[in-house]
């Protein structure tokens, strides 16, 4: 097998030429890192789980509309994806106080939000990603004001249908973050879900013990990080251990 060209090898991820112009392959790495790169680990399985479950996110959005860079899935660990030009804003959606925002604003972690709020953060690592604002982000030209519209008007459909996913199987979608790209057709250019949704992600609690499915296990030294983003595959029907022809999730009453 001839050796792939790698375009990008982020902390989690590594993006690989793909078999044609404009596509990439984005595979899934089992390092997990916090606290801006000061903490760094290698979770074995991370990177399988995290592809599954975002590949999964990222079908049911396409099903429903939304567009994104999702192609197909290749391999356990791999997806087919569009080339995009990721815009340098991550956008931050919340429904329930915690992480930055509690100690931002000093609101007790576990507070529903009177509506969901979008935030956005600058890319870029050396600055520790700051918070910004729209003027920020215009005045700078990371994004037109046009794009920001999309960007928000994408989030909050991600988090209605998410919200309604994890609800289902009983979990609470507390807060996420996605990333959009500028994806190019012909002399049309639009904005589309980019990088990944999975449990690295997001902060998913489980609604009747409040128990962390997410990566603050990780962050807060919690332990049990495989089985919790397990957990959350399993109650969506796409673990496939013990039951090879289930699919889809099962409702949690
Ligand atoms: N998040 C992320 N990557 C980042 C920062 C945040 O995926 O670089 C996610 C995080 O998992 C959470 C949401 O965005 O679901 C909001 O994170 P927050 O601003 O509270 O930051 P944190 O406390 O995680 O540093």
């Amino acid at each position: 097998m001839s050796r792939r060209r790698r375009v990008y090898e982020g902390k989690a991820k590594v993006l690989y030429e793909g078999p044609e112009p404009g596509t990439l392959i984005q595979h899934f790495k089992d390092d997990a890192t916090a606290n801006n790169n000061q903490k760094h680990a290698t979770i074995e399985g991370k990177g399988v789980l995290n592809n599954r479950i975002s590949e999964f996110i990222f079908t049911k959005l396409n099903d429903i509309g939304v567009p994104t860079h999702f192609i197909r899935s290749i391999n356990m660990r791999e997806q087919l994806i569009r080339e995009v030009e990721i815009i340098p804003c991550e956008v931050v959606v919340r429904n329930v106080a915690a992480g930055s925002l509690t100690k931002r604003l000093g609101i007790e972690e576990g507070t529903q939000l009177p509506r969901s709020i979008i935030e956005f953060y600058y890319k870029n690592d050396e600055l520790g990603d700051p918070m910004v604002s729209e003027e920020h982000i215009t005045a700078f030209g990371w994004a037109t004001p046009q794009e920001i519209d999309d960007m928000m008007a994408l989030a909050l459909r991600v988090n209605d249908f998410m919200a309604g996913l994890f609800l289902g199987i009983g979990i609470r979608l507390v807060d996420f973050k996605v990333e959009f790209g500028r994806l190019y057709e012909g002399d049309m250019v639009r904005v589309v879900l980019a990088d990944e949704i999975s449990p690295d992600s997001c902060r998913l609690w489980d609604i009747r013990t409040n128990d962390k499915l997410d990566k603050d296990r990780f962050r807060q030294d919690m332990g049990g990080l495989i089985e919790a983003y397990q957990e959350v595959a399993r109650r969506l029907g796409i673990l496939f251990e013990n039951e090879p022809k289930r699919r889809g999730p099962t409702l949690v009453k």
